[in-house]
C-alpha cells in the first residue's frame, strides 16, 4: 500500500478521475446489488431486504463521495510583512480501515470511500465472521480501476494482524469501527507514533416516549428500532423510557407489536428478523436475559429459541429494572429491550444521557 502510494498516480492530485473511478465503483456495485445483497444476507444472517437496503447505501457512499474527491480546499491566510501562508489539503498515506460484522458491506464503504477519494491506499480488514462482501468489494474496486496496491482486503483475525496493522510505521491512519475495548487498545498502539486516529466505538442508545405522544404509532415503530438487524446495531435503541401515565398502554401495545415481527430464513423476503450472527452472539444476549432475571428484572416476552435450527433467539422485552443496572449500561448488541417509566422531561433527558 504504502509503495502504492508512492508510485501508483493515484495520489496526485487528480481528483476528477478519482471521482470517475468512485462513481464507477458506485454503478457496479448497483449492476450486481441482488447478488451482493444475497452474498451479505448468508454472511451476517441479515434479512435480504436489509441487505439489500445496505448495499444500495454502500453504492450511494462511492457517489456521495466521487462528488466530493473534488471539493477539499486549502486556505489563504493574511499574514504581516508581505509574507504568504496558504494551506494544502494532500493525502496522509495507508489508511489501515477495520470494521466490524454487523454491517460489513456498508461499515466498508464508509471508511474505503473518503479514503479512496483523498487520494489514500487503503488496507481494508474485514470481520474474521464476515469477510465475503469485504472481499467482493476489493474485487469491484479493481474491476473499476483501481490500482494494485491502492486498495487491498486483507481477511484475517483481530487479535493476531490488527496489532500488526495498527502498529505498523507506514500506516498514516486508522479508521475503526468496532468494541469500545478494542477501540482503547488501538488508541494506545497509535499514540506511539502519533498516528491519525477515527473510532466509532458501541452505544445504548434511548427511546424516550412522553404521554402525549400516539403511543399506538410508537409502539409500532420500536421493535424495528431496536430489534431491526436482529439489535446487533450500535445505535439500537435498547432502552425504551415511558412517561409513566402511558408506560401500561405502551409495553402492552410494543409487546404485541413485537410479537408480529416474522423472524425467519433471511433469505426469505417476508423476514423481519434472522438469527444472530453467532452461537457466541446468541450466548451473549442470553447471558443478558439471566442478568436480568438477576437484577429483579421481569421478562415480560422472548429470550428464548424458537427452534433448535440456526442462532435464533425471540426477541426479549424486560422491564422493572433501573437505568443502573448491568442490562440497561453495557451494550448488549442482541435482542433485548429494557422498558423503564420516568416522570417528567427532566427525569427522561438526565436517564438518556446517563450511559
Ligand atoms: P470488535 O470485536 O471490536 O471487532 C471489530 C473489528 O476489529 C473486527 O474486524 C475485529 O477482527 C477487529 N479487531 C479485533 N481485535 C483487534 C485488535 N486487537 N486490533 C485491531 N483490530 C481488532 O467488534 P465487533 O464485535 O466485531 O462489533 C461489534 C461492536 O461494534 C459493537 O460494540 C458495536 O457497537 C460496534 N459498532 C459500532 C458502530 C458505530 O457506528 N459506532 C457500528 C457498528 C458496530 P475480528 O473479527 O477478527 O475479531
Amino acid at each position: 500500500a504504502a509503495e502504492a502510494f508512492r508510485n501508483s498516480g493515484w495520489a496526485v492530485p487528480s481528483p476528477k478521475r478519482r471521482g470517475e473511478v468512485l462513481r464507477d465503483i458506485a454503478q457496479r456495485i448497483r449492476a450486481q446489488a441482488e447478488e451482493l445483497a444475497t452474498l451479505e444476507a448468508r454472511n451476517v444472517g441479515k434479512p435480504i431486504d436489509d441487505a439489500r437496503w445496505e448495499i444500495n447505501a454502500g453504492a450511494r457512499c462511492f457517489d456521495y463521495y466521487a462528488h466530493l474527491a473534488s471539493q477539499p480546499s486549502g486556505e489563504t491566510i493574511p499574514v504581516a510583512n508581505g509574507g504568504l501562508d496558504y494551506t494544502l489539503r494532500v493525502p496522509v498515506g495507508v489508511v489501515a480501515a477495520i470494521v466490524p460484522w454487523n454491517f460489513p458491506f456498508l461499515m466498508a464503504a464508509w471508511k474505503v470511500g473518503p479514503a479512496l477519494a483523498a487520494g489514500c491506499s487503503v488496507v481494508l480488514k474485514p470481520a474474521s465472521l464476515t469477510p465475503l462482501t469485504a472481499l467482493a468489494l476489493g474485487k469491484i474496486a479493481h474491476e473499476a480501476g483501481i490500482p494494485a496496491g491502492v486498495f487491498s482486503v486483507i481477511a484475517g483475525r483481530g487479535d493476531q494482524i490488527g496489532d500488526h496493522l495498527v502498529s505498523h510505521a507506514q500506516v498514516r491512519k486508522i479508521a475503526f469501527t468496532g468494541e469500545t475495548v478494542t477501540g482503547a487498545r488501538i488508541l494506545r498502539l497509535a499514540a506511539d507514533d502519533i498516528k491519525r486516529v477515527s473510532l466509532e466505538l458501541g452505544g445504548k442508545s434511548p427511546n424516550v416516549i412522553f404521554a402525549d405522544a400516539d403511543i399506538e404509532a410508537a409502539a409500532a415503530a420500536a421493535p424495528s428500532a431496536v430489534f431491526g438487524n436482529t439489535g446487533q446495531d450500535c445505535c439500537a435503541r435498547s432502552r425504551i423510557f415511558v412517561e409513566r401515565p402511558a408506560y401500561a398502554k405502551f409495553l402492552e401495545a410494543f409487546v404485541e407489536a413485537t410479537k408480529k415481527q416474522v423472524i425467519g430464513d433471511p433469505l426469505n423476503a417476508k423476514t423481519q428478523i434472522g438469527p444472530l450472527v453467532s452461537a457466541k452472539q446468541r450466548q451473549r444476549t442470553e447471558q443478558y436475559v439471566e442478568y436480568a432475571k438477576e437484577e429483579g428484572g421481569r421478562i415480560v416476552y422472548g429470550g428464548t429459541r424458537p427452534t433448535e435450527k440456526g442462532y435464533y433467539l425471540t426477541p426479549a422485552i424486560v422491564d422493572g429494572l433501573a437505568n443502573s443496572s448491568r442490562v440497561c449500561r453495557e451494550e448488549i448488541f442482541g435482542p433485548l429491550a429494557c422498558v423503564i417509566p420516568f416522570d417528567g422531561e427532566q427525569e427522561a433527558i438526565a436517564l438518556a444521557n446517563d450511559t
